[in-house]
């Protein structure tokens, strides 16, 4: 029996089954390629949900890595480190805000966010107690705990969970009236993903994003913008809010944060909203730490340093024309920006998932009948159209 092969057995035999992968065991991995235990070498085109966008192992993020390894790993938050203060910094310089919190997973991150809009809505805003609400968007993924399963329309990732968190509200995505009605004074928040990752690469339609930002300043409503597939460089832009010129008060971040190195989330804002929390109020023993800091810090320099977001804008453009030159009948729509990238088939999307990994090509299918085109952004033109005559080969008539 294969290596491969063995793994998968123990993986179905022991692990609980929460995910459904595909039959490719990864034990290797360097830029955008990534090899299994036989040798085989497949290329990425997930990165890991766009955790992966410095691309597998960058050397500087790597090195940070390891040198901080060599310093201290973990001190709690009981102490400070010498890495937070310098992330902090450079957190909220390039996100403008000015304040953050780290956490370490998204999901963690959506949890504070909901947390700090629900305190300031009653310390700031003058809500009654127990009476404030977030309004989210239909289709919408924050992640898997329970405030961010409340706040999905999927009845897959609620069914035998509840109760719910009470006092959320769901609009459709993109209904700019559905969102007016549903603001009250008891609002504290409209929580968002600029582009809909896991719905199957969503884009709002022009103009939208700008809308809603202009409703929750008027109505005193905080603009909580989850970036945190979207966000850093994935869609050509650092955020990809900046599409529609649009300043949130609040991102949420994760992912790519850490380089795919090291897990690392957290929300950034202005010191009216992340002033509510007090010690005591909300914590992680692992959020901040030295490891996470050192390595974001790193992973916010590549991003920049190596002008990702262009390059995700450039070659996406590339990459989105020549998909959406393939013809055949079961191709209903490509869509997306940057390297950011949905096509939506007549029919499920799984099939041609497996035959692209019997080709060396890795992607994941997304809801049902999308596939999910999101490399690392250090791949290069060459790397794509090596993709592009494998896609090309899957949809030959
Ligand atoms: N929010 C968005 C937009 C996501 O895409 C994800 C993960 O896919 C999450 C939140 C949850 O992040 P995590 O899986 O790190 O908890």
């Amino acid at each position: 029996m294969s290596v491969s092969q063995q793994v998968i057995e123990q993986t179905n035999k022991y692990g609980a089954p929460n995910y459904h992968p595909l039959p490719i065991v990864i034990s290797e991995a360097e830029g955008v390629w990534v090899k299994d235990p036989e040798g085989n070498k497949f290329m990425d085109m997930l990165s890991a949900y766009s955790a992966v966008n410095q691309g597998h192992r960058h050397p500087k993020i790597i090195q940070a890595l390891k040198d901080q390894a060599d310093k201290v790993t973990l001190t709690s938050r009981a102490f400070h480190s010498d890495q937070l203060g310098p992330w902090y910094a450079k957190i909220t310089e390039l996100s403008g805000k000015e304040m953050a919190l780290p956490m370490n997973t998204g999901a963690e991150a959506v949890e504070t966010a909901i947390k700090a809009a629900r305190r300031w809505a009653y310390d700031v805003k003058g809500v009654e107690e127990n009476k404030a609400e977030i309004i989210g968007c239909e289709g919408n993924f924050h992640g898997r705990t329970m405030g961010a399963v409340s706040l999905s329309s999927d009845p897959e990732y609620k069914r035998g969970f509840g109760p719910m968190l009470t006092g959320i509200k769901l609009v459709g995505y993109g209904d700019i009236d559905e969102l007016e009605k549903a603001i009250t004074p008891n609002t504290a928040a409209f929580i968002i993903e600029p582009i809909q990752g896991e719905a199957g690469i969503i884009i709002p339609e022009e103009g939208y994003l700008k809308k809603a930002r202009a409703l929750c300043k008027a109505n005193n409503v905080l603009f909580i913008a989850d970036e945190i597939q979207a966000g850093l460089c994935r869609t050509g832009k650092m955020f990809a809010c900046e599409w529609e010129d649009v300043q949130p008060d609040m991102y949420i971040l994760g992912k790519a944060l850490g380089g795919g190195v090291f897990p690392i989330s957290c929300v950034v804002a202005d010191k009216e909203i992340l002033e509510v929390f007090n010690p005591g109020s909300h914590g992680s023993t692992f959020g901040g730490n030295p490891m996470a800091c050192a390595v974001s810090i790193a992973s916010l320099d590549v991003l920049k340093d190596e002008k990702l977001a262009d390059k995700s804008l450039e070659l996406g453009n590339y990459f989105k024309e020549e998909l959406q030159k393939i013809e055949n009948e079961v191709i209903k729509e490509v869509r997306g920006r940057g390297l950011f990238i949905g096509m939506e088939l007549t029919e499920e999307a799984r099939p041609y998932c497996e035959k692209l990994k019997e080709l060396g090509l890795l992607c994941k299918e997304t809801h049902d009948t999308v596939i999910r085109f999101a490399p690392p952004l250090i791949i290069t033109k060459e790397e794509l159209d090596w993709a592009l005559e494998k896609i090309k080969s899957v949809f030959a008539n």
